[in-house]
């Protein structure tokens, strides 16, 4: 009986998204075990706002939704004392931070472990968190500086399809969004996924300049780690979009090791 819910469950996780990943996700028997750390020091955006009931906030249950049927094992905290000393970070394979401001968490234990061959990704307001370190900064690739408005459509251009995070989405994508714009942001320092298409969007809402370059998404490699990044995921109506949560799912996938760019 009890096998026959285990196989259930993986019948259905095939028929879900991720499915590409589950497999992965299981690979040598051990699942990949993920903390999505959501604390906010700043800022506090509603998806990440947890009710006073205890229940998890709107994107923790997304998260949990689409990373268990992937075949992950899913943690969630909001408190930096889950993140204070190096054996805390070695319970997990893979971070997945959507922050502000400063939490108290351990920053040189989490780059060492990263650096020894693990996962971040990061969500929104993970870039603004820490924008004063420049370690930080340069290991998750910019820090937060500005942004317009949140309600108003931009158009998303697919710069490297090749990579597993992209390949779902159209050439160009229009949706509306909270658009950051950064500092600390070089090319040289990342690899590029997605970026605002300047002559397509209506730039005056946004506070752009058709000549200026905003970088939406990409990864890096820091150490033996992987770093995925996307600063979309301010919006409820983003985190539903089955597109958003692909795109998501993919570069957690890539930044584990189980989904390779081409
Ligand atoms: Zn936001």
């Amino acid at each position: 009986m009890r096998n026959m819910r285990v196989l259930a469950a993986i019948g259905t996780a095939m028929l879900v998204t991720g499915v590409l990943y589950c497999l992965a996700a299981e690979q040598g028997g051990a699942r990949k075990k993920l903390l999505v750390y959501s604390e906010s020091d700043g800022f506090r955006h509603s998806v990440v706002a947890r009710p006073l009931t205890g229940e998890l906030s709107f994107a923790e249950k997304i998260l949990k939704d689409i990373l268990t049927k992937a075949g992950y094992e899913v943690y969630f905290s909001q408190c930096f004392h889950d993140l204070k000393d190096e054996k805390q970070f070695d319970q997990f394979d893979g971070i997945i931070l959507y922050t502000s401001g400063n939490p108290k968490i351990n920053r040189e234990a989490l780059l060492k472990w990263l650096r020894s061959g693990r996962t971040l990704v990061g969500i929104h307001a993970a870039t603004d968190s820490f924008t004063d370190d420049e370690a930080f900064v340069r290991m998750i690739g910019a820090a937060f500086l500005t942004h317009g408005a949140g309600d108003k459509e931009v158009t998303v251009k697919v710069e490297n399809r090749d990579h597993p995070s992209t390949r779902m989405l159209p050439a160009e994508w229009v949706l509306a969004d909270e658009i950051y714009q950064f500092k600390g942001f070089s090319r040289d320092n990342v690899r590029m996924l997605i970026s605002i298409d300047t002559g397509k969007t209506n730039l005056e809402p946004q506070r752009m300049k058709a000549d200026e370059y905003y970088p939406v998404a990409w990864t890096r490699e820091e150490g033996k780690g992987r770093v995925f990044y996307t600063s979309l995921g301010h919006r409820e109506d983003v985190w539903t979009n089955p597109l958003y949560q692909d795109h998501v799912l993919a570069g957690v996938a890539w930044a584990l090791g189980l989904a390779e760019a081409k």
